[in-house]
């Protein structure tokens, strides 16, 4: 099958183009990858991956950022704001509070619009540039929305953006609106923007970059390709386990993409691939259901809630992809409450971190998978967050503490600390 960890180096088929191509992880089709813009199968409508003929190799990362990893990308440069080298946070309190042998937070929140949406779109606006396209789209639950803004006007770029009518947070929608992106506002949810942006794509009214389009997860890869080598600068050795938040499972499938290549190009023992574990809000984890009935596809959910807005997802498209690599990895899915994730949030917060609600998710799961004894104390652990905390200034300034109104005196200000 297409997506086991094999180690059967790749052959380019006729329409590969430098050695990219695009392949279907259902039937196995082959397309050209910058003729026509297509994002899913034209036979089966299956997912589309990115292929390549050479297969990257740790010595051939050099620089910094996402294009460090060109090896493993489609082109040697991209539409950029500096994105990628994100920070892999240690945080002992919290790691001995939890109670593993390792824990170090990959905060993705430090990148140029504040999410690792920024690392798919430097990939993805390139490709954009390169099929010729000049309008771009996107739904969003608000983070792609203020990426795409960002890197669409710095590469020159019309830009459409559509999302839930009141389920954004405020930081997102200000990113996406002073970025120049025309903000539909959609009296739907998440799910009901991507429907309505697919059938706007697919009647060429604009490039879709949602993470359904493969080489936005290309550029993703670099997440876990960062980890990867922070790990082994560190430990000298790779994480036992990657602990990430899920909304379009996307990101599982992206990282799980970049551990088989390096499986593929012997750079990793199979052994060794870090356990994908998923985490999704009590409220919106068709993911979870999934894994816990043993089930092969995911049912989507219709009505989701939770203060997790960014994962308020009730059907990821990425799940064909993101649920094999969940299970060949032998990782899991957990869902948390809303309250846990808060706590999580205050947690990191505590250690100079700020995510939004639902990067916390990540360590709210790590600390669930630890109470039920799925993680051991042994393990070396990465959690990923996802997003800044001023992305959502609302749920900070309610996780957080309140402002105390004081008199215009000092005499005052101290009859008040003393209180
Ligand atoms: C997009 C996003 C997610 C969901 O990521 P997927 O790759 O779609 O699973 C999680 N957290 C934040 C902050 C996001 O912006
Ligand atoms: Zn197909």
């Amino acid at each position: 099958m297409s997506l086991s960890l094999s180690t059967n180096q790749p052959r380019a088929p006729d329409n590969a183009d430098d050695g990219v191509w695009l392949e279907c992880i259902d039937c196995g089709d082959t397309f050209a990858p910058f003729e026509d813009v297509r994002y899913t199968c034209d036979d089966c409508d299956g997912l589309l991956e990115v292929r390549y003929a050479d297969l990257p190799t740790f010595d051939d990362f050099e620089g910094q950022g996402v294009w460090r990893y060109a090896a493993a990308l489609p082109f040697d440069a991209g539409v950029s704001i500096q994105e990628g080298a994100t920070p892999l946070y240690e945080v002992p309190r919290l790691e001995d509070d939890i109670g593993v042998e390792t824990l170090r937070i990959k905060h993705e929140g430090m990148n140029p619009t504040g999410s690792f949406k920024d690392r798919g779109m430097t990939v993805g606006v390139r490709v954009a540039a390169e099929l010729g396209v000049d309008r771009l789209a996107c739904a969003s639950t608000g983070n792609t929305s203020a990426a795409l803004a960002a890197y669409g006007s710095r590469g020159g770029m019309e830009t459409l953006v559509l999302l839930p009518a009141g389920k954004v947070a405020a930081g997102k929608i200000a990113q996406a609106s002073l970025h120049g992106a025309r903000i539909l506002e959609v009296d739907g949810n998440f799910d009901a923007c991507l429907d309505i942006v697919q059938e706007l794509a697919a009647g060429g009214e604009a490039y879709l970059l949602n993470s359904l389009n493969p080489f936005r997860l290309e550029g993703q890869k670099t997440i876990g390709l960062e980890i990867l080598e922070g790990f082994l600068a560190d430990y000298d050795a790779v994480p036992d386990r990657i602990v990430l938040p899920v909304g379009n499972a996307g990101n599982t499938s992206a990282l799980y993409k970049a551990f088989r290549e390096l499986v593929q190009a012997g750079e990793l023992a199979e052994g060794d691939v870090p356990k994908l574990t998923g985490v999704q809000a009590e409220g919106a984890a068709p993911m979870v259901e999934a894994i816990e009935n043993g089930a092969d596809e995911v049912q989507r959910w219709d009505d989701v809630e939770t203060r997790a807005t960014a994962i308020r997802i009730g059907n990821p498209v990425n799940a064909p992809k993101a649920l094999p690599g969940i299970r060949e990895t032998g990782g899991t899915a957990v869902a948390v409450s809303d309250e846990a994730i808060t706590d999580a949030q205050r947690d990191l917060a505590g250690e100079g971190i700020g995510v939004e609600p639902a990067s916390a998710a990540s360590v709210a799961g790590l600390r669930k998978l630890r109470s039920e004894g799925i993680a051991d104390d042994d393990e070396r652990v990465a959690c990923l967050t996802t997003g800044h905390l001023l992305k959502d200034p609302d749920a900070a300034a309610a996780a957080g503490r309140e402002p105390e109104p004081v008199p215009a005196d000092t005499a005052g200000v101290l009859e008040h600390l003393q209180n």
